[in-house]
């Protein structure tokens, strides 16, 4: 068969694996193992439910051989094994559209590239980075015919007929000068030791050995078979017997992360339901978590067999951050992966594990607080998430989440927040709506400032969605400073009185804008500000109102401001005083778009904004 191209992703690949990506080469070997597994899973679960595989002879192995004198390894498999179709598809282009996003993330820091590698799954082609040729001989179960594949990891690869004894897939590297050192039976033993030790299947080392013998006076070189990993199911012992290095160390095998984990949750569950959870949390986000076809980082087992990987229903979506395992003992085997979702069983688990892994994150903000402020840098978003989709664990959510503040820098809880409340504080205030900088120096704020009251600072983008639909922390109102109702908490008596003195000029206000405002009012929370605009209770904000219609929604109708006027104000004061009809006008008009303007929303018309200002410039100048 002639020579075949690499899709034009293949090669970008390999050229960026090759060349920037080369601080860690010793993960090809955790690649190559991790697919032989994988391999076997998939053989393994066909083997136990379904013709023809049930009857076909299974001895799952993983074997290396290291050739010493040619410097070659040998990575074989006894798993599903890949026909020729298998091998064009798998091995010649890129499928996964993870892949492609990891060609588009890449950030030009060798460490944290590699790290994406193998979130990413684009293992295979690790292997050309200490090989000049790489050689796949492999024969699909079932099938009776082998193929070879062979390419230089450059001009693309070719395919041919093969011979292979039995199912599974040979994997030989051509080791280059840089792939030299693993020609070493001890580096490997430590590389497997290191990332595969926890691979359900036996991995065996065939390698030359020397050993001194006594007798003749001299080391004689035996050719030796070894296992060399523990294969266990690592998640089933107990927690007793496991050491925090097991536990990176298995993490590090199912995430392809070079990074330790940030926390892990280890659960046995008997009763009604018999089964084990084993969660991480990565310390960095995966990179494809605000994808929609982001990569789930759960596996599903059923008594220690490999059902899938890829159900985006063992969790509910905002956990997606996840890395793990769960092992059923009560879900039948061969549990389709499409009915999944409805599986009474696993619907179970699942609530029951959001509510340890919830637990976990509350007991983690007590105890390793440092931990969890990493946790909340990188996680924080997801959470809210949860707050919106998650209506049944809210209040935990709601004590998980993290916001700014007016009182503390980086950030604080809500508990802490309620704590350091004042006496006959009505409620915790926040603001919402623009960036941190915007929503510190909002006018809505100079009040509370002034009172020494604490405001949270909601400058996430969707916190207004999910802050909208909370209206209690405990037994507490939280309430958005921008509302008109917030402005209730802050009247007293004298406001009053002001309020009805104001009345006159707001008429005349009112009448110039017109349709523009929804009402204008008296302010009691401006000390600095002439004007600010709030709006009525069940609105959002004008910002959000703004994201909406980008996005293409027009259906609602028109929301208009309420615009507050500050009593106090110099300005308000001399407008007050003034009987120029025409500069009251040009005053109004500026006193709304202003406010409108700090809240962060473009005026409607820049020019005659601009006209207004320079007629009232030229007189006072
Ligand atoms: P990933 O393993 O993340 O999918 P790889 O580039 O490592 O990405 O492998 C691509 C695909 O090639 C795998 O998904 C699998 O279908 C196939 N493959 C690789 N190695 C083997 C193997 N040893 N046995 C069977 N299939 C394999």
């Amino acid at each position: 068969m002639p020579k075949q191209e690499f899709q034009t992703e293949v090669n970008q690949l390999l050229q960026l694996i090759i060349h920037s990506l080369y601080s860690h080469p010793e993960i090809f070997l955790r690649e190559l193992i991790s697919n032989a597994s994988d391999a076997l899973d998939k053989l393994k679960y066909l083997n136990l439910t379904e013709e023809p595989y049930k009857s076909l002879p299974f001895d799952p192995r993983v074997d290396l051989e290291l050739d010493e004198i040619n410097t070659r390894l040998i990575i074989a498999d006894t798993g599903i094994g890949m026909n020729q179709e298998d091998l064009i598809a798998h091995l010649g282009t890129i499928a996964r559209s993870g892949t492609k996003n990891f060609l588009h993330n890449l950030s030009g820091d060798a460490k944290r590239d590699s790290n994406l590698i193998g979130q990413f799954g684009v293992g295979f082609y690790s292997a050309f980075m200490v090989a000049d040729h790489v050689e796949v001989i492999s024969r699909k179960a079932g099938e009776d015919t082998a193929w070879k594949w062979i390419s230089d990891g450059k001009s693309g690869f070719e395919i041919e007929p093969a011979e292979r004894a039995t199912p599974g897939t040979t994997v030989t590297l051509f080791l280059n000068e840089n792939g030299k050192e693993y020609a070493n039976s001890y580096k490997l033993r430590e590389i497997v030791k290191k990332y595969s030790n926890h691979i359900a299947f036996p991995i065996f080392l065939t390698a030359d050995k020397s050993d001194w013998n006594e007798e003749e006076k001299r080391s004689v070189t035996k050719r030796e078979t070894e296992q060399i990993n523990s294969a266990s199911a690592m998640w089933k012992r107990s927690k007793t017997e496991l050491k925090d290095e097991d536990y990176k160390e298995l993490y590090k095998t199912i995430s392809g992360d070079w990074e330790e984990p940030l926390f892990w949750f280890h659960t046995k569950a008997e009763g009604t339901q018999e089964y084990t959870t084993l969660f991480y949390v990565p310390s960095l986000a995966p990179m494809d978590m605000y994808q929609a076809d982001y990569k789930p980082g759960v596996k599903l087992y059923v008594r220690r067999v490999f059902i899938t990987d890829d159900s985006k229903e063992l969790l509910p979506g905002y956990l997606r951050f996840l890395r793990g395992i769960i092992d059923s003992e009560d879900l039948p085997l061969n549990v389709s992966r499409e009915i999944l979702q409805q599986n009474r069983i696993l619907t179970a688990i699942r609530t029951a594990s959001v509510k340890k892994v919830l637990a976990e994150l509350s007991s983690a903000a007590k105890d390793r607080p440092e931990d969890y402020t990493k946790f909340i840098t990188q996680y924080n978003r997801p959470l809210k998430e949860g707050l919106y989709s998650d209506f049944a664990n809210r209040v935990t959510l709601l004590d998980l989440v993290r916001v700014k503040s007016t009182k503390v820098d980086g950030f604080t809880s809500l508990a802490e927040a309620k704590a350091r409340m004042q006496e006959g504080q009505k409620g915790l205030y926040y603001i919402l709506g623009g960036a941190e900088a915007v929503l510190r120096t909002s006018p809505l704020l100079e009040i509370y400032r002034k009172k020494d009251i604490e405001v949270l600072i909601l400058d996430d983008e969707i916190d207004e969605i999910v802050f909208s639909g909370i209206d209690k922390y405990q037994d507490i109102e939280l309430k958005a400073v921008n509302k008109t109702s917030t402005g209730e908490d802050l009247k007293d008596e004298a406001t009053a009185d002001t309020a009805e003195k104001l009345k006159p000029l707001l008429e005349k206000i009112k009448a110039v804008l017109g349709d523009s405002v929804k009402d204008v009012r008296a302010s009691v929370r401006l000390a600095d500000s002439p004007s600010c605009i709030v709006s009525d209770e069940d609105e959002p904000t004008l910002k959000m109102q703004q994201m909406l219609k980008s996005m293409g929604q027009t259906g609602f109708p028109p929301m208009k401001p309420v615009l507050e006027i500050n009593p106090d104000h110099e300005i308000v004061k001399k407008l007050e005083a003034s009987s120029d009809e025409s500069l009251v006008a040009d005053a109004s008009w500026l006193l709304l778009e202003q406010a409108l303007l700090i809240d962060g929303v473009p005026v409607e018309n820049p020019s005659l904004f601009v006209q207004r200002l320079n007629r009232v410039l030229s007189r006072a100048v």
